[in-house]
């Protein structure tokens, strides 16, 4: 059993930041602002940093070793700032984080027990591939994809995008189970009053009303029918990010050098059948890159 004076000496070993502010959107939904004690929040949008809570930090804590529970988070934003003007991406003084808490789970349950002022640990580096290439010209069109809090390194690469991109169109798709879930939806839309390249779609599956998914918009042709924006492969980037089975989770079969899917019918499947899209690698470049968070 661990004494008080063991666990604030491990608290004081490996809590190196401070919860700033702790926005509750539903019990189960926050975005948090977390400031590191001597850094400053590095990151390049899309990556992600990892934070941890020890396990003797949660409500039922009983005889076992200490240990400090970690996992990844992609860096979201604020997107705009406090006159509604595009959040200045140099100014790197804390990490958005936009988390869900996982029923059962090892640590959300514990940042949901967190508040401001509450101390934790974060990885010194951001990290992470699922980031913008370095080439995109300023009329191809960039579309995010997410379920979910795979909207957070979307927020981010937005900000970063939208200045440069004054040509092309930013589509989101923004796909929660419930409109409460939506936690950015009156941000981007005061976003896309300044931007008119801006699409903002936001669906919600377990709302009455039809259901539709991200990939629907493809297979049935809804982005150019509803909002006339035609994908031609050569100008597109797609980024997709969150739940697996929306992004169908490609793995490639190295005899036949063919991609097997994990879902069928997720939307990378879709893009490459549709559009001839390819993955995106470093070496041979592509233009659909995916994150899952599971
Ligand atoms: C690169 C990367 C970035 C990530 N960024 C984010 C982020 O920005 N926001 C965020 O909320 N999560 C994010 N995650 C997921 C996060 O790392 C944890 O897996 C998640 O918070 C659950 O942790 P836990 O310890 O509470 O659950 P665990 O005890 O680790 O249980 C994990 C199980 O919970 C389920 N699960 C995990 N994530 C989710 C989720 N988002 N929604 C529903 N079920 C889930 C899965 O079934 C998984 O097997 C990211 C994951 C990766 C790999």
């Amino acid at each position: 059993m661990l004494t008080d004076i063991q666990k604030e000496n491990l608290r004081a070993e490996s809590y190196n930041a401070e919860i700033i502010s702790f926005e509750r959107v539903k019990d189960d939904l926050a975005i948090i602002r977390i400031k590191p004690d001597d850094e400053n929040a590095e990151y390049s949008a899309g990556q992600f940093i990892s934070l941890g809570i020890y396990n003797f930090e949660r409500d039922r804590f009983g005889h076992e070793e200490a240990k400090l529970i970690k996992r990844p988070y992609s860096v979201s934003s604020p997107i705009v700032d406090n006159e509604c003007q595009l959040w200045d991406i140099e100014y790197r003084d804390f990490y958005e984080l936009y988390i869900v808490r996982v029923e059962d789970g090892e640590l959300t349950p514990m940042i949901f027990n967190c508040d401001v002022g509450s101390r934790l640990f974060i990885t010194k580096e951001a990290k992470g591939s699922y980031v913008l290439p370095k080439k995109i010209n300023s009329d191809d069109t960039v579309i995010f994809a997410s379920t979910g809090t795979g909207l957070a390194p979307h927020n981010s690469m937005m900000v970063e995008l939208l200045p440069h991109l004054n040509k092309g169109k930013v589509i989101v798709f923004d796909c929660v189970r419930y409109f409460s879930e939506l936690a950015y939806s009156q941000t981007l839309d005061k976003l896309r009053k300044q931007y008119d390249n801006l699409i903002y779609i936001p669906l919600c599956t377990r709302e009455d009303g039809n259901k539709v998914y991200i990939q629907d918009f493809f297979v049935k042709d809804m982005l150019s029918e509803e909002y006339g924006v035609c994908i031609k492969a050569e100008k597109a980037h797609v980024f997709c990010c969150g739940n697996p089975a929306m992004i169908g989770m490609p793995k490639l079969n190295r005899s036949t050098d063919t991609y097997d899917f994990q879902f069928q019918g997720g939307l990378v499947e879709t893009l490459m059948n549709k559009y001839n899209m390819t993955i995106f690698n470093r070496k041979t470049g592509g233009n659909i890159h995916f994150e899952k968070y599971w």
